[in-house]
């Protein structure tokens, strides 16, 4: 049986090489994103494995249907880009691996928000031209602070736990409210309350029609000047634009973002050597109190490692006519 990649980066290979032994699939891996332009490589294969930016629209969906393809498998969590209804109508499976390190996702949180607070971003460019100069590196203490987290899935739990350990206070909210966090000390609130009242806001809800541009002018006017941001779900819940505008006004301190609405054209790409045609992430970039990382929030071993063997089990498992074993691996 064969399997098609797309997006495919050398540590895709590197892990998934190792982790396809005992299952044998022929693997073909293409660096390129899966579009309408390039779905008609598949020649043969039983399914193909996409990643957080292909694009995997009915339009791919029809193409891949013709050629055959029984199984659409998301190397990753989120699948806003996958038209479910599409794979459902030419009756494609289509999985992911919903939960493989949620740790991963929230451990790059904490690491993002402790770099902007503390400044050690800046601090480590400055110390190596020998500048020991302490001028401009004032944080604050998270100690104390009110973390508001929007979505309590996995990745946000995860996280409500760690900012816990902090010793801050943590508010919630999520259209569904987990008992266990409750217990441990978590409080949920109206998303209103939580955009008020927290010095430090964190978004882990997934990106679909409810929630795209959640952060927007009017939700970033509610929040409390000199707030936090942080983004490591999806680039689409905030207005990137508005974002801006509550930067330049000093209203938004702090921003830190692991994706960007824009960013299949530029992450996962060494673009050092072009001209980088987005204004808009080059303005961002601009900010001495924007931290940007290429969507890395789930880039530990440990990840790549599970990412592997499920999102296999899971093509293997379908293509024999059984179910995947993960709650929620199946989408269609
Ligand atoms: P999850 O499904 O376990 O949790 C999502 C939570 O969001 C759920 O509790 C759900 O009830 C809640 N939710 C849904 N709609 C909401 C809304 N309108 N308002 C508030 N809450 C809402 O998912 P997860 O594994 O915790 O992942 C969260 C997101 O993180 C994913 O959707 C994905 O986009 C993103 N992610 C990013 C990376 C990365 O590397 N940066 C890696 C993995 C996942």
């Amino acid at each position: 049986m064969k399997i098609l990649f797309f997006s495919a980066k050398p540590y895709d290979k590197q892990f998934f090489d190792v982790y396809n032994r005992p299952h044998g699939f022929e693997i073909e891996y293409l660096e390129t994103h899966l579009g309408p332009h390039i779905a008609n490589a598949v020649d043969g294969q039983e399914a193909v494995c996409v990643f957080v930016n292909d694009k995997v629209n009915a339009e791919v969906i029809a193409i891949l249907a013709e050629k055959g393809v029984k199984v659409i498998a998301l190397r990753c969590a989120g699948f806003n880009n996958v038209d479910l209804e599409a794979a459902r109508m030419h009756g494609i499976r289509v999985c992911r691996v919903p939960e493989y390190s949620p740790e991963a996702v929230a451990e790059h949180t904490v690491a993002m928000l402790l770099t902007l607070v503390r400044k050690t971003h800046k601090a480590y460019n400055r110390v190596r031209e020998q500048n020991f100069s302490l001028n401009g590196l004032l944080g604050f203490n998270l100690h104390g602070k009110t973390i508001g987290v929007v979505g309590t899935g996995k990745i946000g739990g995860a996280f409500c736990r760690i900012m816990k350990g902090f010793g801050c206070k943590v508010l919630a909210y999520d259209l569904y409210p987990n008992h266990e966090l409750q217990q441990a000390g978590i409080e949920y609130q109206p998303l209103e309350e939580v955009l008020r009242s927290a010095d430090v806001i964190s978004l882990h809800c997934p990106l679909n029609p409810a929630t795209h541009y959640l952060i927007n002018e009017s939700t970033l006017t509610m929040m409390k000047p000199g707030v936090t941001l942080i983004n490591t779900s999806r680039g689409g819940l905030i207005n990137t634009a508005h974002a801006i505008e509550a930067l330049k006004s000093k209203h938004l301190a702090n921003l830190a973002i692991d994706v960007y609405e824009q960013e299949e054209k530029l992450f996962f790409k060494d673009l050092s050597e072009s001209i980088i045609e987005d204004d808009t992430i080059q303005r961002l970039m601009s900010f001495p109190n924007v931290l940007v990382t290429a969507h890395q929030a789930f880039f530990t071993e440990e990840a790549l490692t599970e990412i592997a063997k499920v999102t296999l089990q899971n093509i293997d498992r379908l293509l024999h006519g059984q179910e995947p074993e993960q709650a929620g691996a199946v989408l269609i």
